[in-house]
């Protein structure tokens, strides 16, 4: 029961114009089913195969998003279901994605997530690399993949001042993209943790685990 009433008591706290995606990584059928049948749709997961397996058990109007690190390897196994992946931070990937969407005639959904915290264990691109990619030739030949916006993870630190200044940079480059050009609708930023600070500074897409879920049982 926790897990509805969670879910709703965010969801009218949320401001339109925020979409939530509801991180069930290593959350059971029966969660996800609690969230789903409360309304839900997005959902997140961080691992290829966990997704792959809950796609296949569960309605198939859910939206799924890959919220984790890539293994091109692996793109292939949810290529015909994904809706959305946050966390694209090569060339090399977005080619095995195209090549593997084209496979099943679709144009696959990425963010390409930018580092913004001062932290080695984030991945992510420098503000300069996702201009080249934009920029690339091979990225305007690349037919089955779109770029349609930016995700980042600000430092996990209780200093709100830092993890601010993190959301806020990315929110005034996504602009200036956008000024400059480029058509990107969606700003991935804020978790549990940190998504009232990311709303704050311009954020239109949430990633939320444990305030719907509860906290979980190991470190995904
Ligand atoms: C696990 C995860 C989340 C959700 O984390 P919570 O703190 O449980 O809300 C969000 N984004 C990414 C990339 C994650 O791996």
């Amino acid at each position: 029961m926790f897990v509805k009433e969670n879910l709703i008591n965010f969801k009218t706290k949320l401001e339109p114009g925020v979409s939530l995606v509801a991180v069930s990584k290593t959350k059971p059928i029966a969660d996800i089913l609690e969230a789903y049948n409360a309304g839900q749709r997005i959902f997140g997961e961080n691992k290829i195969q966990e997704m792959v397996s809950k796609y296949e058990e569960l309605p198939n109007d859910i939206q799924w998003h890959m919220i984790g690190h890539l293994q091109s390897n692996k793109v292939k196994y949810m290529a015909h279901f994904v809706d959305l992946i946050h966390g694209v931070d090569s060339l090399k990937t977005l080619k095995e994605i195209n090549k593997q969407a084209k496979k099943h005639d679709r144009c696959i959904n990425c963010l390409l997530q930018a580092k913004i915290a001062n932290e080695e264990t984030k991945f992510g691109l420098s503000f300069e690399s996702i201009e080249d990619i934009l920029k690339s030739d091979e990225i305007k030949e690349m037919s089955h993949v779109r770029i349609v916006g930016l995700m980042g993870m600000a430092s996990f630190t209780d200093d709100e001042k830092i993890v601010s200044e993190e959301f806020k940079s990315l929110k005034t480059f996504f602009d200036d993209l956008n000024t400059s050009g480029h058509d990107l609708r969606i700003l991935s930023m804020g978790m549990s943790g940190d998504y009232k600070i990311a709303i704050d500074n311009g954020s239109n897409m949430i990633r939320v685990g444990s305030a719907i879920f509860g906290a979980r049982n190991y470190i995904a």
